[in-house]
């Protein structure tokens, strides 16, 4: 089965040619599933639309590739910054019991510009899977939507708050 969510970074060359990338190249990137995880693959148009291949990807999208612009990431208010951090945190760490606090971070972030949504894939747990742009690194983060409650949510987005705010530490959330 596929994990939940991880986090894949947008590649600097073409999947297939090796070439590498020029700002504000069209490009197509997807996920294909194989055992476990995903493998993300980024290529121009051209490579792609010629790709002789036996399997469909589980996603695709149509995206521009923006060389790295440290400078412009800086300018980012703290805020998004921390919440981007925590999320990474979290969804390198692979704990299911942080599922609902990884969830809400994402909404917060696509709220706030910072993600994108790619695409929707339902999930066999009844949620559904949302997959994630980064707008700057372009990197991917597949996040699974439980369908929280209202009164879920109201809970969970306290505990997003609390991390944030620092007034609680990841250990002591755990625990
Ligand atoms: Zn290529």
């Amino acid at each position: 089965m596929a994990q939940e969510w991880n986090i894949r970074h947008r590649a600097h060359e073409c999947s297939i040619c090796g070439c590498k990338f020029a700002d504000k190249q069209s490009c197509v990137s997807l996920l294909r599933a194989v055992t476990g995880s995903y493998e993300r693959m980024d290529c121009c148009v051209r490579c792609w639309d010629c790709f002789e291949r036996d399997w469909e990807p589980f996603s695709l999208w149509d995206g521009i590739y923006h060389a790295p612009k440290p400078a412009e990431i800086r300018k980012e208010p703290v805020r998004k910054d921390t919440a981007e951090t925590l999320l990474r945190k979290l969804i390198d760490l692979e704990d299911p019991a942080m599922r609902n606090v990884v969830y809400v971070l994402a909404v917060m972030l696509e709220r706030g510009k910072q993600l994108i949504e790619r695409d929707t894939k339902p999930h066999e747990s009844g949620g559904i899977l949302r997959i994630y742009e980064d707008k700057h690194s372009g990197d991917t983060f597949v996040v699974l939507d439980p369908k929280l409650h209202l009164d879920k949510l109201a809970i969970v987005q306290q505990q997003v708050v609390a991390l944030l705010s620092g007034t609680k530490t990841l250990e002591e959330d755990e625990a």
